[in-house]
């Protein structure tokens, strides 16, 4: 069996990177741009909500925008647009269950 070339090997913060999805490909184009924010190499961007240093990628949630958070803001985040995501089914869910009870009950008349 004939093998493919190798690939060369990611390094684990190429990785970590990728999987962030993160603005840290800035240190390689536009290094003073994060140096004149104060933000510390190996981030791309300050906590918004501790001031940390964190990475700069899209909202976990269903909504276009792009902050920075740190890795344990935004682990919460995620958590917090997960659950919201499930209440908004329940609420839509509850909604249409009612929907049907009503229709029965007017059918019903
Ligand atoms: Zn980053
Ligand atoms: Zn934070």
């Amino acid at each position: 069996m004939k093998r493919s070339r190798p690939i060369p090997a990611p390094s684990a913060a190429e990785i970590a990177r990728r999987e962030r999805n993160c603005y840290c490909d800035l240190w390689q184009t536009s290094p003073d741009f994060l140096r004149k924010q104060g933000v510390p190499a190996g981030f791309c961007g300050r906590c918004e909500r501790c001031g940390a240093p964190g990475h700069t990628r899209h909202y976990p949630g269903p909504v276009p925008v792009t902050g920075s958070w740190c890795d344990e803001c935004f682990r919460r985040l995620k958590w917090t647009a997960l659950l919201r995501r499930i209440m908004g089914w329940l609420i839509i869910a509850a909604v249409f269950a009612a929907l049907m009870a009503a229709v029965r009950f007017s059918l019903r008349g």
